[in-house]
């Protein structure tokens, strides 16, 4: 049978059949999009490099912004949250790795020191995040000693890693070479990841760069930059230390142990061979000036590298749906103190970079300067994912904080501890915006890798308003002497709450008795 215009009926049928059945899949299909970008929770680019200091960053800027640009790392900020009040809780690589995934302080995690493992049997918010949904997975510098533990998908260095042609082990137990330097490859792996994922999943991804650790190697095309530029140096860099306690005065990783070390591993073609017949203070400034510099050239090879990350995401639409994140796991002093590493609780080392581009929360161009500290991350990832956060996690989210919003009850303050006693001294305090209070209890307690001698004790404060660069120790100054009350008060109740009350150590329970 014709219709009137000349298709067979049973075929007109079919052709309205196909058609209804269309517009019933599209609509679902348009259904499933729409719930899909609707509910799905972003991924989450965890990028994190080792021993970046804020004053290394352009953004946060300092005396190095305008001849060290990190123009693609200043765009997650840019387009994004600067924090200006992130601290790391324990200022040393292994802790503080194993500090962001458990969401707990060292005491409770159980990794206090460099030697410590992270055991893969703890819970971690990373294995959480898998059974949320989300497809894991981590590349880079590990340094946990154990394998990774809640990732899908692995591929670490070991230990430290080489700069060059790096070593890697993945998840199913293979070693690979990678020609190339060690930030190229560690992108190039991340880019490859983020290609070949499942892409029904949100992902979780840990992009960690082994730069600007040392010993500084940078890539051969950065071997010219910064040739001819004289690296400012910071005030602090000749500071005379009498105003110190006795508790950290004599001791650190001085630009003077530096210089050693740099004719011992040949840094020759840079000018360390010149240091024999030069006094102190030529010593002390060439050494920064290499130092730097080579430093400086790792920064920006990772720089290179993120914008390689961002320009990817921009040509693959995943900037929007993508909480991105730029952090490391400590800072680091840049001749600050005329020191070079991390681990004491003064700002350059305390303080770590954090910025994060989010466009549905977060509005660009946005600093705050809540005291955020790095227990928080986990529990902002979760918070992210849409899932619970265990009570044991001893951060919190600060999502809000990222929206803009600070909720009355948020901290005013933060509990540090550094442990593993070496050339710098056991210690811990409390630092608020206005003021930080350090204790150098000077003891090596049980921890692994620790010196076994004491060290002398000493309280220090430090007038953040005032003195920034912490240039003046005020304990002594009795003007303070009501502020450090409080602030002693502060602390124990913070040791308190966070379960770190050291009862299992007699010898340092006397000297907390006597010197507070
Ligand atoms: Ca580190």
């Amino acid at each position: 049978m014709m219709n009137s215009i000349g298709l067979k009926q049973p075929f007109m049928l079919k052709a309205i059949g196909i058609c209804a059945t269309s517009l019933v899949f599209l609509f679902i299909s348009c259904k499933r999009q729409l719930s899909h970008s609707d509910t799905r929770p972003p991924n989450i680019l965890f990028i994190m490099s080792d021993d970046h200091a804020v004053n290394a960053i352009s953004c946060y800027g300092s005396r190095l912004s305008d001849i060290v640009p990190t123009p693609n790392i200043d765009r997650i900020a840019r387009e994004g949250m600067r924090l200006e009040n992130c601290f790391c809780t324990n200022s040393i690589c292994v802790p503080s790795r194993a500090t962001i995934l458990t969401g707990k302080y060292s005491h409770k995690n159980g990794v206090y020191t460099l030697s410590d493992a992270l055991d893969p049997d703890q819970q971690n918010v990373v294995k959480i995040l898998k059974q949320g949904g989300y497809q894991t997975s981590m590349i880079g510098k590990w340094h946990l000693h154990k394998e990774p533990s809640g990732f899908d998908y692995w591929n670490v260095l070991p230990g430290q890693g080489r700069y060059f042609n790096p070593v890697m082990t993945d998840h199913d137990s293979i070693i690979r070479t990678y020609n190339g330097y060690s930030a190229d490859v560690i992108t190039n792996l991340t880019i490859e990841w983020i290609n070949n994922r499942d892409k029904e999943k949100p992902f979780f991804l840990m992009c960690h760069f082994k730069a600007p650790h040392e010993p500084w190697e940078y890539p051969d095309r950065l071997k010219d930059y910064l040739t001819d530029v004289e690296i400012p140096e910071p005030e602090s860099l000749w500071e005379d230390k009498s105003h110190r306690s006795a508790g950290s005065r004599e001791y650190g990783f001085t630009i003077e142990t530096m210089a050693k070390r740099q004719v011992r591993e040949n840094y020759h073609s840079e000018g360390a061979q010149d240091f024999e017949g030069l006094k102190t203070k030529e010593v002390r400034k060439k050494t920064y000036e290499i130092f730097l510099k080579r430093y400086l050239r790792t920064i920006t090879a990772v720089d290179q590298n993120v914008g390689r990350l961002l320009n990817y995401l921009d040509e693959n639409n995943l900037m929007d749906n993508t909480v991105i994140i730029y952090t490391s796991d400590q800072g680091y002093f840049l001749g600050e103190h005329n020191y070079i590493d991390k681990r004491w609780m003064y700002e350059e080392s305390l303080r770590i970079p954090f910025l994060v581009r989010y466009p549905p929360d977060i509005k660009a161009g946005r600093v705050n300067d809540n005291i955020v500290i790095n227990t928080d991350f986990a529990p902002t990832f979760l918070d992210y994912a849409g899932l619970n956060i265990p009570d044991d996690m001893q951060g919190r989210s600060f999502r809000v904080i990222l929206k803009g919003e600070t909720p009355a009850d948020w901290r005013n303050s933060m509990y540090y501890r550094y442990w593993m006693h070496t050339t710098r001294p056991a210690h811990y305090g409390i630092r608020t915006k206005k003021y930080k209070l350090i204790f150098f209890y000077g003891l090596p307690l049980d921890m692994t890798g620790a010196s076994k001698e004491p060290t002398k004790i000493g309280w220090e404060l430090y007038d953040l308003e005032k003195d920034p660069k912490e240039l003046k120790n005020v304990y002594n100054d009795q003007e303070y002497n009501e502020v450090i009350i409080e602030l002693k008060k502060e602390l124990l109740k913070k040791k308190q709450e966070l379960g770190d009350t050291d009862e299992k150590y007699l010898e340092l329970l006397n000297i907390q008795q006597e010197y507070f």
